[in-house]
């Protein structure tokens, strides 16, 4: 008896672990810019294309570590952060852009989400909102696989941005979800419990994250089945 409590005291931290991401930040409904767990990218020495991105510290740290690596070998060619966090509000905007000027042509709610799919996550569904992805210096397939500085950056951060913690979710190869994106990089130690308390969520209780979409067309597309593939069909390097 005595043994059996001991067990449950020792293994409750790290029962209760799995639950510390909040389901607002799971879904990006919060604000980065006044959460303590982010920093500012304009405060630190990473280039970035606007001002006002932030992520959280630790892939910020390591994010820096690639930079100054990357750039002592490659002084010319451009690593700039183009993508941080984007919470709910924001990817909301991308949505209802795309969705006002798809649906009209069309005029079917699950061919507009589909499409809009290809590039674009359904708000809630990000994992820009974790605040430990980013997408570097293009977000064209073209500049990294024709251009010859992109040629050289992709095959950099292929062999090296492993090293400092980061993953490549979408890559060719999968079954379903995004198309292939050689700029998203995303930082596997944090956002593997991201991924492991979403899959949690949709599994044991999906109407905690279903009731809290209400971007354009949600009651009218398979948001359960498209959730699944766009949110856990990645390279299985960031599983
Ligand atoms: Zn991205």
């Amino acid at each position: 008896m005595k043994k059996n409590i001991l067990l449950i005291l020792l293994t409750l931290p790290f029962m209760t672990m799995a639950n510390t991401i909040p389901l607002n930040k799971l879904i990006g409904q919060f604000n980065e810019k006044t959460d303590s767990q982010f920093i500012s990218l304009d405060s630190t020495e990473l280039p970035v294309n606007k001002p006002g991105m932030y992520l959280q510290k630790e892939p910020t740290e390591q994010l820096i570590k690639a930079y100054h690596d990357f750039k002592q070998q490659h002084p010319d060619i451009p690593f700039v952060v183009v993508s941080a966090t984007r919470n709910y509000t924001y990817q909301n905007g991308i949505w209802q852009r795309k969705w006002d000027a798809l649906y009209p042509k069309l005029k079917d709610e699950q061919k507009t989400a589909k499409e809009i799919l290809k590039y674009s996550s359904m708000p809630g569904s990000s994992r820009h909102h974790w605040g430990t992805d980013i997408d570097i210096t293009s977000v064209s397939s073209a500049f990294f696989k024709e251009n010859k500085q992109g040629k050289i950056l992709y095959q950099w951060l292929q062999e090296n941005m492993p090293k400092y913690g980061f993953c490549r979710p979408y890559g060719e190869g999968r079954k379903g979800g995004y198309q292939p994106e050689e700029w998203h990089w995303s930082y596997k130690p944090i956002s593997q419990n991201y991924l492991n308390e979403y899959k949690r969520l949709l599994k044991e209780n999906k109407q905690s994250i279903l009731t809290k979409l209400n971007f354009s067309g949600h009651n009218k597309i398979t948001l359960d089945e498209l959730l699944q593939e766009f949110v856990f069909d990645i390279n299985s390097e960031c599983n």
